[in-house]
């Protein structure tokens, strides 16, 4: 990257992805590009009260599963973390406006099938669209280049544990 040209981490870092603006984001490191795919990430805490402990719906359409909502642990807020039919890349072009139908909530499980319960939460978004390109796109359309990730991805830690988990993921592009 030449010095002086902001990278997409850089355009991230400085306005998250719309699909977050209804949380408090803490920007979080990811190693540099590798294989032509860039990944940035953020922490979420509740707008509300700040704590950052969630339970997590996923949303499913007809089609199947097509978003995520965090609630809030300790003042029970709800607010959409992702949702195809308007995040990411086809999203944000209205390539995916029939996932909009018979949308439902239902908590999202672990391999058990008990309900993740109590769980940090990052949001992950990938780019592997060369940014030159990814900003051409976003120009043409209004958007902002960080908002047209091609993959979501949703990542969680419970109270206990040392690591993060990487519970569920969407292709957006
Ligand atoms: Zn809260």
């Amino acid at each position: 990257m030449q010095p002086g040209i902001p990278s997409i981490v850089d355009l991230a870092q400085a306005k998250p992805p719309q699909s977050l603006s209804n949380f408090q984001v803490r920007f979080v490191p990811t190693p540099p590009e590798s294989d032509g795919v860039q990944f940035v990430s953020f922490e979420l805490s509740c707008p509300i009260c700040l704590a950052g402990a969630f339970q997590i719906l996923e949303l499913s359409a007809t089609l199947g599963p097509m978003g995520i909502v965090a609630r809030c642990r300790q003042c029970g807020r709800e607010e959409q973390v992702f949702n195809a039919a308007t995040d990411g890349y086809d999203g944000s072009f209205g390539h995916l406006e029939f996932l909009k139908e018979g949308v439902s909530a239902a908590p999202l499980e672990d391999d058990t099938g008990a309900a993740l319960e109590a769980v940090q939460v990052r949001a992950a978004f990938s780019y592997s669209i060369p940014l030159a390109e990814l900003m051409e796109h976003a120009q043409d359309a209004h958007l902002d280049p960080q908002d047209l990730f091609d993959w979501f991805h949703l990542l969680t830690k419970t109270a206990d544990a040392e690591g993060w988990d990487w519970v569920w993921e969407f292709e957006c592009a």
